[in-house]
């Protein structure tokens, strides 16, 4: 990859060319964005960047790709300023160097937690207790106790929630270096409505370039599959909790419990969702990607796709022997996911919902200088009349 300023160098040079160009006006918030700029410094590079949600009809629309002088190439400028965002802004940078240059980071740390929890069990129970077979209300806690399960799962719940903040902060400050104006309670909510609705993945109707020039919407439902998926199992873990601390319920629930139903369509959305995303990813053309960023950003895919893989096995195999072991590597995968994802392209979500809520204050006040009363027009002041 090149070096950090010789890529954001010419990153400010095909902005400047873009923005003299204008024919990709309206293909999503980045056009839109550069506009609103006579330059470009590093900082609106890295915002541009998290605003492109990497589709390519940019690159498919372009006369002056390569083989032209100009080399235009939008989607893999912006996907390797992307990787750039995750190293930088993370906690500590060291680690987010080595871990994101590293794509084994998560395959490294699920065997490490992997082994740490079989140690935990053998360390703390008769070793033939993993191949027997435990069945029934709270069978989940036989062998590792539910307050050690909460204990590592909320320290590193908080770990990644932490680590997300510092680099927030620090992103934020940065792609609002040179803005006075506040942001206001309506700017969150047209971001927030842009990114549920994963709004610019729909290329305003059309679709977007997935794996070729053709627009195809296949992308964006498959990103709705994953994050609507990640939402219905956030919703059956905290209903888990709430039933076995309020109600003193212990899982495991049975199949048609509203924790399991929440617990099954959420996996299943994101095991359709991974599956397709890295079809897609395999299937993209190469001249739009960088090596690096696609392998990590496939690296991440499979991550949450074992997880949720694991999970479903867990859900499956739960009343055989084989429930304790495939317990252990559901928790390890958890584990794994939970400490580099600050690190991973699950990162990617909270730089982008940053660069829209940016996004969405730009729009708003360029709305509002479009219909703020000309001078001409201007209603004459109280001192106006006093004057005359
Ligand atoms: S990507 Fe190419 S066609 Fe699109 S605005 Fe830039 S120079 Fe023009
Ligand atoms: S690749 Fe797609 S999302 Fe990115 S700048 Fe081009 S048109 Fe916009």
């Amino acid at each position: 990859m090149e070096s950090d300023k010789n890529l954001f160098d010419d990153g400010k040079r095909q902005m400047r060319l873009c923005n003299a160009c204008r024919y990709c006006e309206g293909y999503c918030a980045v056009w839109q964005a550069i506009e609103w700029r006579r330059d470009f410094d590093d900082h609106d590079m890295t915002y541009l960047a998290n605003l492109c949600h990497d589709c390519g009809d940019c690159y498919y629309a372009c006369p002056f790709t390569t083989p032209h002088q100009f080399g235009i190439n939008p989607p893999k400028l912006f996907a390797q300023l992307r990787e750039k965002t995750y190293q930088k802004y993370t906690w500590p940078v060291a680690w987010g160097k080595a871990l994101g240059e590293k794509i084994s980071g998560f395959w490294i740390a699920f065997l490490l937690a992997t082994l740490l929890f079989f140690g935990f069990i053998f360390a703390t129970n008769d070793p033939a207790s993993v191949w027997q077979k435990y069945t029934g209300e709270g069978s989940f806690y036989a062998l590792i106790p539910e307050y050690f399960m909460i204990g590592v799962f909320s320290a590193l719940g908080l770990w990644m929630i932490g680590v997300w903040l510092i680099g927030a902060r620090k992103f934020w400050r940065d792609i609002r270096s040179s803005k006075n104006e506040k942001v206001m309670f309506q700017d969150i909510v047209t971001a927030t409505k842009y990114a549920m609705s994963l709004r610019y993945l729909g290329g305003e109707g059309e679709g977007c370039a997935d794996t070729d020039e053709e627009p195809a919407t296949n992308r964006r439902w498959l990103h709705h599959f994953v994050g609507y998926g990640f939402l219905l199992t956030f919703a059956s873990t905290s209903l888990a909790a709430f039933y076995a601390h309020i109600l003193h319920i212990p899982a495991p629930y049975p199949v048609f419990h509203p924790v399991v139903i929440l617990g099954t369509l959420g996996g299943v959305g994101m095991i359709i969702g991974t599956t397709g995303l890295l079809y897609l990813k395999l299937k993209r053309d190469p001249d739009l990607t960088d090596e690096k960023a696609s392998k990590s950003g496939a690296s991440f895919i499979m991550a949450l796709w074992t997880v949720n893989v694991t999970g479903m096995l867990l859900l499956i195999f739960r009343e055989t022997a084989a429930m304790n072991s495939l317990l252990v590597i559901h928790l390890g995968s958890v584990a794994a996911f939970f400490f580099t994802a600050p690190y991973t392209k699950f990162v990617h979500f909270v730089y982008r919902y940053l660069a829209l809520v940016n996004y969405a204050n730009e729009e708003r006040l360029a709305k509002e200088e479009e219909t703020a009363p000309t001078v001409k027009n201007k209603p004459k002041t109280a001192a106006h009349h006093k004057a005359n």
